[in-house]
């Protein structure tokens, strides 16, 4: 028997509708907010990752499915989202143009992890991205926005907030972050004393309790910003505020990408253990320039559409839609022309056999259906059906236009 490969899953039954449901309640948010809707190839070129996310990451180090094609291309399914949207961008020479550009993306994202609750390798990701806009208000929408399709879920959560800095302030940061930890190398995991010469911020991400104890008094970005930087960190604070979304500052929040700048943010859950992140995102004005397009603002999230589903439950389904069957033969093949008048607006199930009242009635119980709906001789012979609402119990037999006529 073949089996399914290692993190890798079918998603059916009720998950399929939770799937549907989180999709498409993020997708209702987005719309409202102008957001327009890209659906990209889920194989790109290695380099698009390797340029954009890093090469010192630990998605493009660890964790791509990477192979050459039959075209010698290398090439990988992609790890996530926001690269292929910043290489559609450029690709169509959107960063050419004056006005601002907002797009949202769905569906599946490959990385070879440990497989284990919340974490697949092949997993679903909701995602968008702004671009063309610098405001600060604007990395303030997209946090509304991730907030209000959780809310929609009825998720709760903790956001934490933090600012990497501009090229302006970072690098000057940086140094005094390497000065901080330079004595401290002994003290530090492995992966740590690789992050130091690569990608210094990325210490402060590190779950290694004894690092994380090294890392208390270390200088925070948050107090080294340059002014700008600062004047907006603040300004988001106070937008925040004013609309009631609650956050704290965690000045050792930093992301899993290279790419971010000023705002980052993650949006979390206690009740799914470990892999708690459900929403995670924030600024990044340097991306579209590193695919050689023209220097670009932008901002965005990814929300991982299985952490959501283990967080929010379906809302209880009510009896919705017609059941239809025939008791006798001969009233068969009216019964499905029926079905497919019915089928126009409206969902239907279908009995294939003659049965019984009382069957055709279990069977609609059985179909959730709000309506069972039945010909039988005598009606076969009046042109019309038998209808039963199974919510009010109400019975009639309307002839088949005036049924019709009426679920129009
Ligand atoms: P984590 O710290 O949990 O590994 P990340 O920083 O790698 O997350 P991002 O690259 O920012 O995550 O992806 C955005 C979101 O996608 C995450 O917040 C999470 O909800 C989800 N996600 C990431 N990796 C996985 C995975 N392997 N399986 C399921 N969901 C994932
Ligand atoms: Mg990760």
């Amino acid at each position: 028997m073949i089996q399914s490969l290692t993190g890798m899953q079918d998603i059916v039954g009720d998950e399929a509708k939770k799937y549907n449901y989180v999709v498409n309640s993020a997708k209702e948010v987005l719309e409202n907010y102008d957001f327009d809707f890209l659906k990209m190839p889920m194989l790109e070129k290695t380099e698009l990752f390797i340029r954009s996310v890093g090469g010192s990451s630990d998605i493009v180090n660890k964790e791509m499915y990477r192979f050459i094609d039959k075209g010698e291309n290398d090439v990988c399914l992609r790890p996530e989202g926001t690269a292929g949207v910043a290489r559609y961008f450029v690709q169509n020479k959107l960063d050419r143009q004056p006005q601002k550009f907002k797009f949202y993306y769905h569906g599946s994202m490959f990385r070879y992890e440990r497989p284990q609750k919340g974490r697949y390798r092949e997993f679903n990701q909701f995602g968008c991205e702004s671009f063309g806009e610098e405001s600060v208000y604007e990395d303030y929408a997209i946090i509304e926005m991730a907030s209000a399709i959780l809310d929609k879920l009825d998720i709760s959560y903790k956001l934490e907030l933090n600012s990497l800095g501009c090229k302006e302030c970072r690098p000057k940061y940086i140094e005094s972050l390497k000065e901080f930890l330079r004595d401290k190398k002994d003290k530090l995991c492995e992966d740590c004393n690789r992050r130091l010469e690569q990608n210094p911020l990325r210490v402060l991400d590190c779950k290694v309790q004894s690092c994380q104890a090294e890392y208390e008094d270390a200088p925070k970005i948050t107090d080294n910003l340059c002014e700008s930087c600062d004047t907006d960190f603040r300004k988001l604070k106070e937008l925040l505020d004013n609309n009631s979304i609650n956050y704290e500052v965690n000045k050792k929040l930093v992301r899993g990408l290279d790419y971010y700048n000023k705002t980052i943010f993650e949006f979390i859950s206690d009740k799914i253990g470990a892999q708690g992140t459900v929403i995670g995102g924030g600024r990044y004005d340097g991306l579209i320039s590193y695919l050689d397009g023209k220097e670009t603002p932008a901002v965005g999230f990814g929300m991982g559409v299985e952490r959501a589903m283990l967080l929010t439950s379906l809302p209880s389904t009510q009896n919705c839609g017609y059941h239809l069957g025939a008791m006798d033969e001969e009233a068969l093949s009216s019964i499905i022309s029926l079905t497919k008048s019915v089928r126009v607006s409206h969902k239907a199930t279908l009995e294939y056999k003659p049965k019984k009242l009382k069957a055709l009635l279990k069977g609609a119980d059985k179909a959730n259906a709000k309506y069972c709906v039945v010909i039988g001789e005598n009606e076969l012979k009046e042109g019309k059906v038998w209808l039963k609402d199974l919510v009010t119990k109400d019975e009639s037999t309307p002839t088949i236009d005036e049924f019709l006529n009426s679920i129009k």
